[in-house]
């Protein structure tokens, strides 16, 4: 199936992603995701996730192992 092209500025206004093949999707929720909320959501996961799901997920996490660390 293929995406109808875009002139960028509208595809932008819409919310798309700038033309890519394979647009990026949350790890957890699957949500799509562009430049503005895709966040690494190591050391969960190898992926990326949403702004959401890191604060949720990941962050949490992130400050454990750094209390573990120490
Ligand atoms: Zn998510």
């Amino acid at each position: 199936m293929n995406e109808p092209f875009y002139p960028i500025d509208v595809a932008e206004q819409f919310g798309f992603e700038k033309k890519k093949s394979n647009p990026e999707h949350c790890c957890f929720c699957n949500k799509e995701l562009n430049h503005l909320t895709a966040n690494d959501a190591r050391p969960v996961s190898d992926g990326k996730c949403c702004t959401c799901c890191n604060i949720k997920i990941v962050v949490p996490v992130r400050i454990r192992e750094l209390k573990e660390a120490t």
